[in-house]
């Protein structure tokens, strides 16, 4: 059976309005209390291990501390996700980089964890001075890019909605992206990248928020969509590896300020419905486990991709 994988990116609610450029979020709202335990006991019903990407300023808080201990105790990886989920992430210098994964890091471990091998930038996207950063501090893999051309359309959609982020045109990526590989390779200097895998061909996203999205419109159109995904996934040998977010299973009450966000309109109950059937799908077809697992389960032929091929395509 072909490998593939869940991961979940626990962005907090803080992050979420601060992408979207609402200053309430420097009170730094936090849903992880609620979120935390109910995706753990989604995962816990169907026997999966995932890994969970964690944000360093949660780690270092009381919820975020006790999310990444539970998240350990239940057999989950923990890997770093930067330490202020900041999207434009791929404007900071060298040192500033070298501080946001170092820092996330420790925190990860006095929460409790394992020193973190894998990573994720908040804004699906890498550097080559990220990949030397993660390189020289012995990642194994970064999880980083969604080869989609939906990402121009997710950024028109923020710089409407959020007129006051300077950093919005570099948001999301650029057209490029969609030339970006969906099967994992290694980078030059060893690093393996594991995209965020959107449907072959068609490249659009089939993750967690993607399918609420669709939910919303009709939940037989959001399965029909996902059977199709996983068909494609299987005829072009691509083994999945699915992006998950707390939202996938709160209801809007659980995220207050979060109602522009996709699928938030529809109720908990029913996103924990859809989220259990999806597992329960993929696994149907796949060996699905964790992203370090993924990673490790690929062996030693991947392709190579120059880093400096990053700069051009942009
Ligand atoms: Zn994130």
């Amino acid at each position: 059976m072909t490998v593939a994988s869940v991961s979940l990116d626990l962005d907090n609610l803080w992050a979420y309005l601060k992408t979207h450029g609402d200053p309430a979020w420097e009170r730094r709202p936090s849903f992880l209390r609620v979120a935390t335990p109910r995706l753990l006991e989604v995962f816990g019903e169907h026997g999966l291990t995932t890994t969970v990407f964690v944000v360093g300023a949660d780690a270092v808080r009381d919820d975020g501390a006790q999310a990444v201990a539970d998240i350990t105790a239940a057999g989950h990886e923990v890997a770093n996700h930067s330490f202020g989920h900041e999207p434009w992430l791929h404007r900071y210098s060298r040192v500033e980089l070298e501080a946001e994964v170092a820092r996330t890091e420790d925190a990860i471990v006095a929460a409790g964890a394992p020193r973190p091998v894998g990573f994720r930038g908040p804004g699906y996207s890498v550097t080559p001075d990220l990949l030397d950063v993660l390189a020289a501090r012995g990642y194994r893999y970064d999880a980083s890019t969604l080869p989609t051309w939906i990402g121009p359309l997710a950024r028109f959609y923020h710089n409407r909605s959020a007129p006051s982020t300077e950093e919005s045109d570099e948001l999301f990526g650029g057209f490029g992206k969609v030339r970006a590989p969906n099967r994992p390779y290694r980078w030059h200097n060893g690093v393996v990248e594991l995209p965020v895998t959107t449907m072959p061909l068609l490249r659009v996203p089939i993750h967690g928020s993607y399918l609420l999205q669709l939910h919303q419109v009709s939940p037989s159109l959001a399965r029909g969509y996902f059977r199709a995904a996983l068909r494609l996934c299987r005829s072009t040998g691509v083994g999945p590896s699915l992006l998950l977010h707390p939202t996938d299973v709160l209801g809007a009450t659980e995220a207050p300020g979060m109602e522009f966000f996709p699928g938030m309109a529809v109720p908990a109950v029913r996103k924990v419905e859809l989220l259990g059937w999806v597992l329960g799908v993929l696994r149907r077809h796949f060996e699905v486990v964790g992203t370090g697992a993924h990673v490790a389960a690929l062996g030693a032929e991947l392709p190579v991709r120059d880093v400096g091929r990053l700069e051009r395509s942009g």
